[in-house]
């Protein structure tokens, strides 16, 4: 049941579509292929509101794709999708082009057999693991059936920008007006496939003020074990979306609503209390605090750094950690550098490619020892680092929530905007 729904109807404002988008789509159909913006695009211009990124679906295939744009690379194994660049640097735009898939069929769907396609394109394959969850899926299909295997029917639509059409399979422009979050075909098979979305919707819930429908809700605490099959940087990568929808207060309330409040994410345990609440407290309050600014950064659109995030909501457990291994006699840089390594292992463990962003985390946590030295060339040396901006941001959270005295912030910030004068007379007061 494909329903062709007019502009009159749906209502998409047409400012808020990019386009890069609309040229994407433009340049497939004029090669004779079907092409429709699609997903989380569609669902943000139903509720009127600028989708942060575009994707795009098509029959043609990835190397037909790579063809057509100058700037198009094939990535992803377990989902191979074409990425289409358009700018460079900073301002560089990416359109996600992706492949209609098929449904996997009966006798693919076996659970521990990889099969090869039934096309005729070679390496396409489905292919799912003991539990029953998808390891790849890479075979093409008509449209219909690529609808069916997205989660939502709100995330399930196509939209056709040239003839301001939009296509619906499964009710979910109803569900969008309705603000429900309706999970397409079986709820609990389709969080065995792929127990991620329970945290998508938990994400889209929180992000949209949006319901689960009770069909789709029933199976969300029982199927949450299967978390634990996932691969753990791929939980991390969802983790951080879920902090980063402008509602990360709400996404963790949701959490706590769906009985996930804990034994999800090691990290979001650290500054949890047992029934999935804040602390109460500096504890709470700092956690708090940084999520209402980070909350504010992303609705302005400004950039939020995931490191800044983490390191705050780590602190106290670093904190508390540092306390302890200064008060065996250890002198107190050493001692953060172990208390930081020891949260490290318990909460991130060992997540490949995660570097730079522990790196960061680091730098943030160690500078906080060097705030407390207002004297000698450190000073100087401090402010010029990279990373300063975000040390002392996080020395101001931790003042504002009284962890420590304002003064020493105040005294920096002083410091950082002074004039030559100004910094010898801080320098002078602070010995
Ligand atoms: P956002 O606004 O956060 O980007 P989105 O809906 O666009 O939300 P994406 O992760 O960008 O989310 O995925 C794009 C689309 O791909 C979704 O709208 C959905 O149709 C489909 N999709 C993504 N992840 C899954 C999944 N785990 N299972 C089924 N379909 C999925
Ligand atoms: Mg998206």
């Amino acid at each position: 049941k494909r329903v062709e729904v007019e502009a009159a109807v749906h209502g998409i404002n047409p400012d808020l579509l990019d386009e890069r988008a609309v040229k994407v789509v433009k340049t497939l159909t004029d090669a004779g292929f079907e092409a429709y913006i699609v997903g989380g695009a569609v669902r943000d211009l139903l509720l009127n509101m600028r989708p942060k990124d575009f994707d795009v679906a098509t029959n043609a295939t990835p190397e037909q794709v790579k063809g057509l744009f100058r700037r198009a690379f094939i990535i992803g194994r377990r989902f191979r999708i074409v990425h289409v660049v358009y700018g460079r640097g900073r301002e560089h735009e990416v359109i996600e082009v992706s492949t209609f898939r098929a449904l996997p069929s009966e006798s693919e769907a076996v659970a521990g057999n990889e099969k090869t396609a039934k096309g005729e394109l070679e390496g396409k394959s489905h292919a799912v693991d003991a539990s029953g969850r998808v390891l790849r899926d890479n075979v093409w299909g008509p449209q219909i059936e690529d609808a069916a295997r997205r989660d939502f029917t709100v995330n399930a639509m196509y939209y056709d920008p040239v003839r301001g059409l939009v296509v619906d399979y499964h009710g979910g422009l109803a569900d969008a007006k309705a603000k429900l979050l309706r999970m397409i075909g079986d709820p609990e098979t389709r969080y065995r496939e792929d127990p991620v979305r329970i945290i998508r919707a938990v994400r889209f819930a929180a992000k949209l003020g949006f319901t689960l429908e009770p069909k789709t809700l029933a199976p969300v605490k029982a199927s949450s074990a299967l978390l634990a099959n996932v691969p753990a940087s791929r939980l991390f990568d969802e983790m951080i979306k879920l902090l980063q929808t402008g509602h990360s207060l709400a996404s963790i309330a949701q959490l706590k609503k769906l009985g996930l409040g804990r034994g999800v994410f090691a990290v979001l345990d650290a500054m949890l209390t047992e029934t999935g609440d804040l602390y109460e407290g500096v504890r709470g309050n700092f956690v708090r605090q940084a999520f209402e600014d980070t909350d504010r950064r992303v609705q302005e659109g400004r950039g939020v750094s995931p490191s800044f995030m983490l390191a705050c909501m780590l602190w106290h457990e670093v904190l508390d950690r540092w306390t302890k291994i200064r008060n065996t006699g250890e002198p107190a840089v050493p001692a953060l550098a172990q208390a930081i390594d020891a949260v490290f292992d318990a909460r991130i463990g060992d997540i490949s490619g995660r570097g730079k962003l522990a790196g960061d985390m680091r730098e943030i946590w160690m500078m906080q020892t060097r705030f407390e030295r207002r004297t000698g060339s450190g000073v100087f040396s401090l402010i010029e680092q990279p990373r300063y901006r975000a040390g002392f941001d996080f020395l101001r959270l931790r003042a504002d929530v009284g962890e420590i005295d304002p003064a020493l912030a105040d005294w920096w910030e002083d410091f950082a905007l002074g004039s030559d004068d100004d910094r010898q007379a801080l320098l002078a007061d602070a010995r």
